[in-house]
């Protein structure tokens, strides 16, 4: 297949790689091998690069160098977030709150501590997919050690009211965590000022390479230091300070910390652009294809995310017919679309099973062109029209109305 003319519309589920972050990346498989714990000078050249890429990753959210702990992955961020604060908190209490439309790593992580003897409160969402601040304050006890709420959602791009719920978990003194993975150098943000004291981020939704994320860990406010309020969950070397061990991925690093660079200078911009080819896309939709909706929150929503329903048909066949055309676009999220569940976002903003099922996710990026949404506007429609045709419950519908037609 010619990827180089696929129109690839999925950026929710990974982003290709910058060319400045591949030439990073290589630069550094080339000239950095080293290992950044060796004592010698090709050893400490590496660990010079690991400096200086936390300097950059942590100027992204505005914290300090130190508070920025490198993981494998967005996911392993999460895990050690959760099971971290959770293992070294249990003293203090056993009960966190998060919501119902979590990322797979949040939510089995925290379904994993409810084995564990962990009570977790998964907060419901209204049908544009935010939570319910009463609520969720109502839910604290003086057993809550945690709140893990994230910061966008990775399906319908509903972005959580983040400064208010850290407000809230400030005032009652409960740690906060954001899976920020997908609003990372795609939407400013600010830990101290949205009184986050924990944050995941991973570097392939940002244009940099996939195995590559990062915790950032509040040292200040939360008990007495994050030494106090987190303890690892993997063993072994002293690497990330004690917090995580094994050899310190400096190619990967460095590519994440250029690919934040770039997002940092180019944050502005692509905001406004991004966001007029999304609402493009859905207006063009909206207006154009009959029984069409949108989901998640029409305003408080990343620039970038389009997810639409379409009764009556199948997401599923949507996807692979738009992919025949050249066209990448997804069900919901990577993880769920291979599973024949209903995903658990879209019945959790209420959707019926049916519905959910017909859901369309068309995620855009830096590298997608008007020509690219234009073309996708075009093989969209007679897609659906097709599809319809086929469709079982469309003709279920038509049958029943053109009885009562006849019987009126
Ligand atoms: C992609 C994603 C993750 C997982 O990140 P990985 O680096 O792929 O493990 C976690 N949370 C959200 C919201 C995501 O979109």
């Amino acid at each position: 297949m010619d990827t180089s003319k696929y129109v690839y519309l999925d950026y929710a589920a990974t982003t290709p790689m910058d060319p400045r972050v591949i030439e990073e990346v290589n630069k550094h498989f080339r000239e950095s091998y080293g290992n950044s714990s060796s004592l010698h000078s090709i050893g400490q050249k590496a660990a010079q690069i690991l400096v200086k890429s936390r300097q950059t990753v942590a100027s992204l959210i505005n914290v300090k160098r130190d508070e920025v702990f490198f993981t494998s992955s967005g996911t392993e961020a999460d895990n050690l977030a959760i099971f971290g604060v959770a293992f070294k908190n249990k003293s203090r209490g056993n009960h966190i709150i998060t919501s119902t439309i979590e990322h797979h790593a949040v939510e089995n992580t925290c379904k994993q501590l409810e084995k564990r003897g962990f009570k977790v409160t998964f907060l419901p969402v209204d049908k544009s997919g935010l939570i319910n601040l009463k609520e969720l304050e109502d839910k604290i006890t003086d057993k809550t050690i945690l709140i893990s709420i994230m910061f966008a959602n990775n399906e319908i791009g509903t972005i959580e009211p983040i400064k208010e719920i850290g407000k809230i978990a400030k005032n009652h003194d409960v740690i906060f965590h954001t899976d920020a993975v997908q609003a990372f150098g795609k939407i400013p943000i600010d830990v101290d000022e949205m009184n986050i004291d924990l944050l995941s981020a991973t570097a392939h939704k940002l244009y940099g390479p996939k195995g590559v994320g990062m915790l950032y860990i509040r040292n200040k406010g939360i008990r007495e230091g994050w030494g106090k309020c987190i303890e690892p969950i993997m063993y072994g070397g002293s690497h990330e300070r004690d917090m995580r061990p094994s050899t310190v991925n400096i190619p990967g690093i460095a590519g994440f910390a250029k690919a934040v660079e770039i997002a940092k200078e180019a944050m502005p911009k692509e905001i406004e652009r991004e966001t007029k080819l999304r609402d493009k896309i859905i207006h063009t939709v909206l207006n154009n294809i009959e029984d069409s909706y949108l989901n998640g929150h029409a305003s408080q929503r990343l620039p970038n995310n389009v997810n639409l329903g379409f009764r009556f048909i199948e997401g599923e066949s949507i996807v692979l017919d738009l992919d025949g055309e050249g066209i990448a676009t997804s069900t919901g999220s990577a993880c769920s679309s291979k599973s024949l569940d209903p995903s658990h976002v879209l019945l959790a903003i209420g959707l019926r099973p049916e519905e959910a099922h017909g859901s369309l996710r068309a995620t855009v990026g830096r590298f997608t062109t008007e020509d690219d949404v234009d073309y996708f506007l075009e093989k969209l429609p007679p897609i659906i029209e097709r599809l319809r045709k086929m469709s079982p419950l469309k003709r279920g519908v038509d049958y029943m109305f053109d009885k009562n037609n006849h019987h009126n």
